[in-house]
Order: structure tokens, then sequence, then C-alpha cells
């Protein structure tokens, strides 16, 4: 791992890392409970579809978190939990006839893909709900030992009047929550609104777990709670996620772990704001998202969609727009070209103690914009004053060999962050299916495909027919069928 701050040791006289805890609302130095690891939580998504770039939207942040924390030499254990079973998924499999399992991989594999192509770090540990069944129900069962919860109809519900402290990270005040007002997206029978289901009994036909408590499957709450506390211990220094989870899943979250520990679940919680289109949240229920490969399969760039997610510091709200867009790709060609500009001039021999001290200056404002709560804009600036002043420079000849060598390795340095700089747009590209146009099947391999793909189906070969078919789409071709038997297609 290379590190920003060459030559210290891991943990000693680090840079003071500033994070906006929700649960204090306040800006905290953070302070791990080993002093050169921390340990961290985020929510994952729910894989009954594409994830959009939303969703991103928060990954990306807990990226630059990772990468940042990475850079400055702590290492990390970051769970993030994968929801493979909700009410949805149980009722989309059961609609297309497959198992949980089968259903799910699809996305979870797509899920792995885009963040692939995004330049998304894997956690340390990827945890599927489905596989953690029995952790669950072990800690349903301590707090039933601690009469924390109640049965209702096979149902088991967390009481929360038997638990003070809920609703202190999102300081809402539940005495105003009716009873009969719908707080959890459940259909079950408690005693209170603000109760929320810990284990959900089978619904004739559905799919269920048999288990110790009884036949069911777990509520979403209680996974990331059993998840988190059985690879990272009782209390987390970090639990991250989008601004929408504070309420109720992360209160619920604490209420779970807190009230089986009796122990701080987490030491700073800190939660990203939403990306919005047309000053609306993007989300599935709405309609108004788009996935990474709607945007690929109009041309757009991972190098585009990383930048701009990232730009815009987490804890502002991230409107996506075309111009957006745009700008994103602008600065990233920007980066690319100073970096090609450096490494393939013509320039003179030696160094030049200012550009020096230039280059230094741009690294210390990137590392202490990141410090600052990870304040990406801040962070960008300082590199692009660099750019800027180091082309003026070279402009004018006063840029010399060695200055070149050290710029390019702080720009290195900065992409370990960024990760923009570095081209591999085009491969990601190739290998989702979305190909630049030399490089698709020619107009004749696509007419011969269509051709086999005639004879097939007038063999009833169906089978080949729709492999055929798939290989097209693959390779980026629409193909649409007319009522005359024709073929018509087209390049995405
Ligand atoms: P889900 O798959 O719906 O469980 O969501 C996964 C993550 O994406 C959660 O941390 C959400 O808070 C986050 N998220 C959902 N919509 C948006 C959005 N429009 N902007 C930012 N984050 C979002
Ligand atoms: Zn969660």
């Amino acid at each position: 791992m290379v590190s920003l701050l060459a030559g210290k040791a891991a943990g000693a006289n680090m840079t003071e890392i500033k994070l906006h805890n929700t649960l204090t609302n306040q800006l905290e130095t953070l302070a791990p409970q080993k002093p050169d690891e921390v340990k961290i939580y985020t929510c994952g998504p729910t894989v009954y579809a594409y994830a959009h770039i939303g969703n991103f939207r928060t990954f990306m942040f807990q990226d630059v978190l990772r990468r940042f924390l990475r850079s400055q030499r702590l290492r990390l254990l970051h769970v993030m939990n994968v929801t493979d079973v909700d009410d949805r998924i149980i009722q989309n499999a059961a609609g297309a006839g497959v198992s949980i399992r089968e259903y799910t991989e699809k996305y979870i594999q797509a899920f792995l893909e885009d963040m692939r192509a995004l330049n998304l770090e894997q956690p340390e540990v990827l945890a599927r709900a489905t596989e953690h069944i029995e952790d669950m129900v072990a800690l349903i069962e301590r707090l039933q030992k601690k009469g924390l919860t109640y049965s209702s109809d096979g149902s088991i519900y967390f009481r929360i009047a038997k638990y003070p402290a809920y609703g202190k990270l999102s300081k809402i005040d539940m005495g105003g929550i009716q009873a009969g007002a719908r707080v959890d997206v459940d259909r079950y029978e408690k005693d209170d609104a603000r109760d929320f289901a810990l284990w959900k009994a089978p619904k004739p036909g559905e799919h269920f777990w048999e288990s110790r408590i009884g036949p069911g499957r777990p509520g979403w709450h209680i996974e990331c709670s059993a998840m988190a506390m059985k690879y990272l211990g009782d209390t987390l220094d970090i639990h991250a996620g989008g601004v929408d989870l504070a309420f109720p899943h992360h209160e619920n979250e604490i209420a779970q772990s807190e009230g089986a520990t009796s122990r701080p679940f987490a030491k700073v919680w800190l939660h990203s704001e939403h990306l919005l289109i047309e000053g609306q949240k993007m989300s599935k229920s709405l309609g108004n998202f788009y996935t990474l490969r709607d945007l690929f399969a109009r041309g757009l760039k991972p190098s585009t969609v990383r930048f701009l997610l990232l730009s815009v510091p987490y804890r502002r709200q991230l409107n996506f727009t075309e111009d957006g867009l745009l700008q994103a790709q602008n600065s990233v060609e920007r980066l690319r070209n100073f970096v090609a500009r450096l490494k393939t001039s013509n320039l003179p021999t030696g160094s030049d103690e200012k550009n020096a001290a230039r280059i230094a200056k741009a690294e210390a404002d990137f590392e202490a914009a990141l410090a600052d709560d990870l304040n990406t804009a801040v962070a960008l600036a300082a590199i692009f004053d660099l750019v800027r002043d180091a082309n003026t420079a070279m402009d004018r000849g006063e840029f010399k060999q060695q200055d070149a060598m050290r710029a390019v390795s702080a720009m290195e340095k900065f992409d370990l962050i960024l990760a923009v700089i570095a081209d591999d747009d085009e491969a990601k590209l190739r290998k989702l299916g979305f190909g630049k146009a030399e490089e698709r099947l020619a107009a004749e391999q696509v007419e011969a495909l269509i051709e086999q793909r005639k004879t097939a189906k007038a063999a009833r070969d169906f089978k080949r027919a729709d492999a055929i078919r798939k290989q097209l789409t693959d390779s980026g071709i629409l193909l649409e069928d007319a009522k005359d038997g024709s073929v018509r297609w087209k390049y995405k």
C-alpha cells in the first residue's frame, strides 16, 4: 500500500481525521478502538433489481472513506451486507418460479460488476443475509431473554417502550408518532405502531426458514445488527449509510444491538445525502432512476460517472444533470491530459524548488481537505489549482524534468483516491458489452447471425435461437422482430 504520508508509522503522527457524527451532530476526530485498524459497517444493496446511481452515490462516498483511511495507513475491516431476502425478493422469485438464491444471484453479480466498473473497492467482508439466519435467530433469542420482545401471530417484535434510548440517532420524537401510523414497511399486527418486526411469520405459500423461534424469515433491521456484530464485535468504529436509513433502520439497529449487549453499537455514524434528479430523490419507487448500464448505453464512461459521484462532498445533495456529466467528463480529460503532458513533454533538465514547493502544497491541501469530513470538492480544487499552475509554468519553460516526475507521482497519489486518471474505460465498457464502434461486430457478422437465428427458429431449435439473440444483445445489438418475420437491428 502506498501512503500519502510516506515515512509515517502506522497510526503514529497521523493527520487528524474529522468526520461528522450523526449521533452527536458534531465533527469529531476519528479515534478507532485499535489505533491502526478501523471497523466499518455499511448497509449494502437490496438485490431485487439493478442498483441505480443514487445507490452508487452512497457507495461512492464509502469508497472515498475507505481509500482515504487506507492512504493514512489504517487497516480496514469493512463489512457490507447484501439484503437477499425481503418482501419484494420473495414475491419476485416466486413469480419467476425460481429460488431466492437463483433470483438474487443475477443482481448480486451485476452489483459486483458495477462496483468494478466504478472502481469501488470491495469491502473485506460481503455478507449475504440468507447465509446468516442462525446469527439473527441467536440475536433475537438474546433480546427475548432480556424481555425486549413480544410475539404476535407467529411474528416477533421489538418492544420500543422497553428501550428508552430509542430515537437518539435521528433525534426523532417518538411521542409524536400515533398508534396506527405507518412507521415500518410491513403489514403485521403489533402492539404499538413504533414497534418493528424482528422475525416475520410466513404467509401462505411464502418461502420461510425453520428455526428455534418458529418458522419465518428475518426482518430487515436484525440482519444488519447480527452481521455487523458477528464480524466486528459489539462496538464498531464507523457505521455508514444513506441519510434515508437513519430512521427507522439505523435507529432500530441501535435498539437491537445495544438492547442485547448493553454496549455502544457504533461510535461514529455517517450519513450521505441523496442524489437528486429534477429536485427529487432518485429512487426505484419513483421510477426516476438510471442504472449504471443505462448511462453506459448512452455512451458515458465509467470514469465520468465516478468523478461526478465523488465530486460533491457526501453531506451535500448531488443534483444529477446533463451539464454535471459534461463537466465531469471534461474534468477527467483535463487530469489525464495533464499527466500525458508531464510524461511526454520535452522539458529542461533539473528541478526548481518553487515547483517542488507548489506540488507539496497541493498534496498537503488535498489531504487536509479529505481529513476535513471528506471534503472532496476542496480536495479536487487543490488538484486543479496545481494543474493550472504547472501548465502555466510549462508554457513558460519554467517546469523541469524532475518537477514533472514529482508532479506525476503526486497525481498518482491523488488517483489512489480519485481512481479516474488511469484510463481503462474502454476495457471496462467492453467487458460489460458496451464496445466502441470499431470493436463491435461488423454488419456482415450481425446479418449472418440473424440468418442463423432464423434457420434455428424454422427448425424449432429455440434454445439455439435464444443463444444467438443473447450473443447479439451482449454485443450491443438491438433486435426488433417485425410481424412479417423480418428482423430489424441497430447498434445500441
Ligand atoms: P437499497 O438498495 O435501497 O437498500 O439502498 C442502498 C443504499 O443506497 C442505502 O444506503 C441508501 O440509503 C442509498 N440510497 C438510495 N437512494 C439514494 C439516493 N437517491 N441518493 C443517495 N443514496 C441513496
Ligand atoms: Zn443496515
